[in-house]
């Protein structure tokens, strides 16, 4: 590996070799819209419960491809469902769909 005088805080790095994609896979199998996502933020920065916590949207889904699923699923319950990010996302991505489906997850896989 080239040395360029610089490295990542060990902490913030992920292994998405070895991370755990049981919930992306059955996302994107059950809700293929979850793979368009581009991380561009318009969702987050529209987003309602955004206004009132810490939830985004876009984190979401950066939290479940790096296999961090207790908590995207934590995550996924601050989302009141009213639709907005829907009405400004440029890839159609299902996000309602995408939450209820990560909450009904929540009892069927790995428990
Ligand atoms: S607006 Fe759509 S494409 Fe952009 S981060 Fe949100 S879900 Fe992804
Ligand atoms: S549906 Fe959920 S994620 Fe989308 S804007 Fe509303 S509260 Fe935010």
């Amino acid at each position: 590996m080239v040395n360029f005088g610089y490295g990542t805080v060990k902490a913030n790095n992920f292994d998405l070799d070895t991370a755990k994609t049981e919930l992306a896979s059955y996302l994107a199998a059950n809700e293929p819209t979850f793979n368009l996502c581009i991380a561009c933020g318009a969702c987050a920065a529209t987003c309602t419960a955004g206004k009132f916590t810490t939830f985004s949207f876009r984190n979401l889904t950066h939290q479940i491809r790096r296999g961090e699923e207790d908590n995207s699923r934590k995550e996924a319950a601050k989302c009141m469902l009213c639709g907005k990010c829907t009405l400004v996302c440029p890839r159609n991505v299902n996000t309602r769909n995408i939450i209820l489906l990560i909450r009904e997850t929540t009892q069927t896989l790995h428990r």
